[in-house]
């Protein structure tokens, strides 16, 4: 548990939150300013900053609770869709250095998440990019 990170502080209940599922290691909470009706949190109890600090097994218990917890989340908002999103540093939008995910009830031309410009690779980038990262998973 980190003091000043307010996820760690919300698991030891020093800082209120509306909560939708919690277990030994997960809790689910409803995001204080949401992108859309029922946008929720999952985080793991236990304090990681960013998605690859987190041990496997941790997110595991995570990723075993999803299908739940969305499922119900899409029904209680009828929502057509959700994006399930999990931003890692501040160039990616990642405000709260707790390890979590967002999970975003969807309807058609809601425009909550534009879509991004279809990129593009210059001749023979996309397979030494490709070898550099098969380099790299060890
Ligand atoms: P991120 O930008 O991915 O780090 O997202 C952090 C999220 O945490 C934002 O969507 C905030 O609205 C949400 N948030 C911050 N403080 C609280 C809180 N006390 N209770 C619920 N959600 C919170
Ligand atoms: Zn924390």
């Amino acid at each position: 548990m980190v003091d000043d990170c307010i996820f760690c502080r919300i698991v030891k209940g020093e800082i209120p939150c509306t909560k939708i599922f919690e277990d030994e290691l997960v809790l689910a909470f409803l995001d204080i300013n949401p992108w859309s009706q029922g946008h929720s949190l999952v985080i793991p109890k236990a304090h990681f900053s960013r998605l690859e600090d987190c041990p496997g097994s941790v997110l595991a218990a995570v990723a075993e609770k999803l299908p739940l917890l969305t499922q119900a989340l899409v029904q209680a908002t009828d929502a057509q869709g959700f994006n399930l999103l999990n931003n890692n540093g501040r160039a990616a939008g990642q405000l709260v250095d707790h390890v979590h995910f967002h999970i975003i009830p969807r309807n058609q031309g809601d425009d909550i998440i534009q879509h991004a410009p279809q990129g593009e690779y210059p001749p023979g980038r996309m397979d030494a990019l490709a070898a550099q990262i098969r380099s790299l998973i060890r």
